[in-house]
């Protein structure tokens, strides 16, 4: 898709540091790892999030997803690894190509995870649970 920055990079267009590629998947370094190795993850094919992409795209995915874990922990010593997907932009989504990070996380690397305070009142819980499940048809 043309002014797509990753439509661009997968084109060959833009350099970057590829550690993936085969006939639908593609990966490269992130410019600006939260920890070295981060590495992200996409279809070739241009889709804007999660919820435009089709289920077979994502079905192939996620053996990439595993493999590059495993080859990015081992490569630079991480303890851990976040899987992480921004969609859309309140989620933090900068680049609207469908994409997911796969992040090297060390025992002392000093990163939490956000946590939610509020908890859930009365029967919200109940409720919430009953919404998503109507979502879900
Ligand atoms: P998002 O917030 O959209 O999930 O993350 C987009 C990521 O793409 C960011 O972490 C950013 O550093 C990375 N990024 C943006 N432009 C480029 C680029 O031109 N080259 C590389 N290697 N990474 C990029
Ligand atoms: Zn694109």
């Amino acid at each position: 898709m043309e002014n797509c920055i990753f439509c661009k990079i997968i084109a060959g267009e833009i350099p970057v540091e590829k550690v993936y590629e085969d006939e639908k998947i593609f990966a490269f370094l992130d410019t600006h790892p939260v920890n070295i190795g981060h590495t992200l993850v996409m279809p070739k094919e241009h889709y804007l999030s999660i919820y435009d992409t089709p289920d077979e795209l994502l079905a192939d995915l996620a053996p990439v997803l595993k493999k590059l874990s495993i080859a990015v922990k081992s490569a630079v010593g991480a303890d851990g690894i976040n899987i992480e997907m921004n969609n859309g932009p309140a989620a933090g989504q900068i680049v609207f190509h469908t994409h997911v990070h796969v992040i090297p996380r060390f025992l002392e690397d000093g990163f939490q995870h956000w946590r939610g305070a509020r908890g859930y009142r009365d029967d919200e819980m109940k409720d919430v649970r009953a919404k998503i499940q109507g979502a879900l048809g």
